[in-house]
């Protein structure tokens, strides 16, 4: 026999071995479950090509790990199993042929198709219609008593809704972390300086698989369920599906997005309906699963060692991956904060390929102990922007460095200041530095400041590099012969920019104080502060103590309006725009009709895109926010809504659709 391959054999049944121990008894996985999934299935096609060299405690044949010791262990009457994993479509159809080979048919089969959870799969008993045993799955065999922790989750009934209910029902399924909780979870441990949980899954391990159920309770634990256990008493329907909606009856919380459909083609439809919903689900799923409906079919099929062969788990790609890291540089902004950005070997995760991280601050970076070299894993799930979230420790090199925050500034070289309290550094050169220059630039043009169109970020950029503009105010003394040199620039599009150029010269008073960009003044405090002053030389002139007046500016906003306007190069910048043109009709002054309320958006509108819905909303005298809380008036829900509904709901704050809003709008500008 070949040694290398048996070496090989032992290596990845030993990797798998310590990477299962990390991950299902630690809830600390210390690779990605895509390295362990590649691994797993090297193994297999070993084991499969050499069956003599298969062991009955290979990791392929076995389910989870042993249940760790200080729980009490329960024994599952019939044994927990995991799935089979499809990751190519080419895995389904093969999985279809082979029911087809077995059951000897040749007639579509019909699938039900179910979201995969990524939770933690487990098992409930209840004997007479009482909840009386709750385990995990352990090694499908033996898992752990949780029936305390399991207690505390809304979702799951501590009683059966039925009068006359069965001697005894075991139910499966998974108990997993709503993002909004993981989010909430992750943020209270980077201001505790801890590392929080790798990813919603393992957070949700942890939460449940804790001696003390209070921190359990505290957790907002969910469930969904789809799988029978043992049951007596009990006829089963004569189909999963039916199965699901008994459950759903008895009180169990089962999946809306459940689905049946014929053949692999209604699979692969739902597969890829899943995959779009996934974002905006509110939990993760790392796949979908299909399992054969026909409860009798089920049976004749029957199981392999560690999984059924009726079902299929068809994995989506991954939404975390490890990779090289192979810098960490530090860009600067327009406030002269620095953010530490990390260079990564491009790496394919969640459907793209990435290759720069931000880091957000220098904190960060040493909390997560991040050093040139390492192997780190990078989340990316759904549309959100890809994250470094730790070190994979057992790949990093020796003599690795700890990064040092910059003691001078990349881009001009001025000292980089942090004070003890803030997490961010900043750069002290302020308009000195170009690169603080070119973001206020930036943002001077930017759609909901001066809006100047055409003026995008590389030409910025190169207006900036190339020394004819240093500010904001020279952009109004630009000469299409200026520009005529520049990189892809013509004579057309430089007339078209002079021209919009001009064309902002007529806004707002509240675009007009936002473009100046202020520390902490966003659109909305702009919009206070315009109503508030009605005239720009007042609001240059505000003390301390007035602007903390005006509802929503604290100290420290108000600390950042004095001294910006404190600044001499601050108020000549001011004396050139309005002596270039920049004006704006006085605003209005009377109460408005919606003053007072505060509105969220979340999801799409379809008569109006959001900013738009925003804008109208604030012309009334309206705030919108990005956050629901307590003090929101209302959510306003387009299509496919992300988390924030999620958050209302919790919350119990009023939602309303986009007719409603258009309603609102329309009946309040007629009054
Ligand atoms: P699995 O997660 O691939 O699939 C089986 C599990 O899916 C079931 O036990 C159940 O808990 C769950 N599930 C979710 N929705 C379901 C539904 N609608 N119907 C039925 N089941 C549903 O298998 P597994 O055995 O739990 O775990 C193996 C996987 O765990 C690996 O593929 C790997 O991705 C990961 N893992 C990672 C590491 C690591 O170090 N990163 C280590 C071990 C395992």
């Amino acid at each position: 026999m070949n040694a290398a391959l048996i070496n090989r054999i032992a290596e990845l049944r030993k990797l798998l071995n310590d990477y299962s121990y990390h991950y299902y008894v630690l809830d600390a996985p210390i690779v990605t479950d895509s390295e362990y999934d590649r691994l797993f299935k090297e193994l297999q096609q070993l084991e499969e090509e050499h069956p003599d060299l298969i062991t009955p405690d290979s990791p392929t044949q076995r389910v989870g790990e042993k249940a760790a010791t200080q729980f009490k262990q329960v024994r599952h009457t019939i044994p927990m199993l995991s799935l089979d994993n499809a990751f190519t479509e080419d895995d389904v159809i093969n999985f279809d042929r082979r029911i087809h080979e077995r059951l000897g048919s040749d007639l579509p089969i019909e699938y039900v198709c179910e979201p995969k959870i990524d939770g933690l799969a487990v098992s409930l008993v209840y004997t007479d219609g009482i909840l009386t045993q709750a385990a995990t799955r352990g090694d499908g065999i033996t898992g752990e008593d949780i029936l305390q922790n399991v207690r505390t989750i809304q979702s799951i009934p501590l009683k059966l809704r039925s009068a006359h209910p069965p001697k005894i029902f075991e139910v499966r399924g998974e108990i997993y972390l709503p993002l909004v909780e993981f989010n909430k979870l992750n943020a209270e441990a980077a201001k505790k300086g801890e590392k929080g949980f790798v990813n919603p899954r393992n957070a949700a391990a942890g939460s449940l698989r804790q001696l003390d159920a209070r921190i359990t309770a505290k957790r907002s634990l969910s469930s969904f369920c789809y799988a029978a256990g043992e049951v007596k008493g009990f006829a089963m329907p004569d189909n999963h599906f039916a199965y699901l909606a008994k459950i759903k009856e008895l009180g169990f919380r089962v999946n809306p997005n459940i689905e049946v459909v014929k053949g692999v083609e209604g699979c692969f439809a739902y597969y890829k309906k899943m995959m779009q919903l996934r974002p905006k689900l509110g939990y993760e799923i790392d796949g979908v699963v299909y399992k054969v409906n026909d409860l009798q079919l089920q049976r004749r099929l029957g199981f392999i060692s560690r999984a059924p062969r009726w079902a299929l788990a068809h994995k989506f790609a991954a939404a975390e991956e490890m990779t090289k890291l192979l810098n960490i540089e530090f860009q600067v902004g327009r406030t002269g904060a620095l953010t530490p950005v990390a260079r990564l070997e491009p790496v394919f995760v969640g459907g793209a390929t990435v290759s720069n991280a931000t880091l957000h601050n220098i904190d960060e970076v040493w909390r997560k102990d991040l050093r040139v070299g390492d192997t780190v894993i990078i989340r990316r799930a759904g549309d959100v922007i890809p994250e470094v979230v730790g070190v994979a420790m057992q790949f990093r090199p020796p003599h690795t460095k700890l990064i040092a925050l910059p003691k001078h500034c990349p881009v001009c070289g001025s000292e980089i200041v942090k004070a003890e309290d803030e997490v961010i550094a900043r750069c002290s050169g302020g308009l000195y530095c170009s690169a603080q220059r070119k973001e206020s630039i930036k943002h001077f043009a930017s759609r909901l400041a001066m809006d100047i169109i055409g003026l995008g970020d590389k030409l910025v950029e190169q207006l900036v590099d190339n020394n004819v503009v240093h500010n904001v105010a020279d952009l109004y003394t630009l000469k299409t012969a200026d520009l005529i040199n520049l990189e892809r620039m013509g004579e057309k599009s430089a007339t078209k920019l002079i021209a919009a150029i001009e064309k902002s010269k007529s806004t707002t008073l509240s675009r007009f104080i936002y473009a100046l960009g202020i520390r902490e003044v966003g659109e909305a405090t702009a919009l206070s502060l315009a109503l508030h002053f009605l005239d720009l030389k007042k609001l240059m002139h505000a003390s301390f103590e007035e602007l903390q007046n005006i509802n929503d500016i604290g100290p420290v906003v108000a600390m950042h309006i004095t001294t910006f306007f404190r600044q001499k190069h601050n108020c000549e910048l001011i004396t050139r725009l309005l002596d270039a043109g920049i004006t704006w009709p006085k605003p209005e002054t009377k109460q408005l009709p919606l003053t007072g309320q505060t509105y969220v958006l979340t999801g799409t509108l379809t008569s109006m895109t959001r900013e738009e819905a925003k804008e109208k909303l604030q012309a009334l005298g309206a705030k919108t926010s990005e956050t629901v809380s307590k003090n929101t008036t209302y959510v306003v829900v387009g299509a496919n809504p992300g988390s924030k509904l999620t958050k209302a709901e919790k919350l119990q704050v009023k939602i309303i659709d986009e007719q409603k809003l258009v309603t609102l709008l329309k009946t309040i500008k007629n009054e």
